[in-house]
């Protein structure tokens, strides 16, 4: 990574501290986890943000929410899910952040003991505005990320931590979500009989006789 890079997503983490205790770190972090500087990981941030705050939670350390992202695959600014995954604390490894694949730039928040949910969707006027920006000019001729001058991208997040969350978001009231009852999470694991390594209990498939992991079974997931 460039010095340069390192500098700007220093001072644009910084930018973080404005949403309280510890926003700033999160925030660094978040665009250190993504690698470039462009506009739909932090519209992503600020939306899970805004969820957060409309259900009254706090980010989530443990596995009490979960969050549904919009986006989908095979188009631009999907970069908005790490945003999304890394305010929200919704994160990949802890099963708690799903795609629906629609291609939109929005979430539902829920939390899952009480089934409350939020809705925060970009507006479309922010989405046309990106989509027509100088960064999305260069990605849509090929250029990667990282190579489209930096202060392109500080300008587009610069710009957009300039709005309020009004400007930028539609915020849906808490509503009730139906989110399935899931199976408790095991605690054990077993050894594959064939390659020998170690599975999650609950992922064992039986075949003639041996316990085996999926990919040795042959059967599907
Ligand atoms: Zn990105
Ligand atoms: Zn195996």
């Amino acid at each position: 990574m460039k010095p340069e890079q390192i500098k700007a997503m220093e001072e644009l983490g910084a930018k973080g501290a404005r949403w309280g205790e510890l926003w700033d770190v999160y925030l660094r972090a978040a665009f250190f986890m993504h690698g470039h500087v462009c506009g739909g990981m932090p519209l992503g941030f600020r939306a899970g943000v805004v969820a957060l705050k409309a259900l009254k939670s706090e980010r989530e350390l443990n596995m009490g929410k979960v969050v549904f992202v919009e986006t989908g695959t095979g188009h631009a600014a999907g970069c908005f899910a790490d945003g999304v995954q890394m305010a929200t604390g919704c994160t990949f490894g802890k099963g708690l952040i799903e795609r629906t694949g629609y291609g939109k730039w929005a979430l539902v928040l829920v939390e899952k003991d009480t089934r409350r949910a939020v809705r925060v969707s970009v507006r479309p006027e922010v989405m046309e505005a990106a989509f027509k920006s100088p960064f999305l000019e260069m990605r849509r001729k090929g250029t990667p990320p990282t190579e489209v001058p930096l202060e392109i991208g500080v300008g587009l997040v610069e710009n957009l931590f300039q709005k309020s969350d009004e400007q930028l978001f539609v915020v849906s009231e808490v509503f009730e979500y139906p989110l399935p009852e899931k199976p408790k999470p095991t605690f054990e694991i077993v050894k594959c009989q064939q390659c020998g390594e170690m599975v999650a209990a609950n992922k064992v498939r039986f075949k003639e006789g041996q316990l085996l992991c999926i990919p040795c079974s042959g059967y599907g997931g």
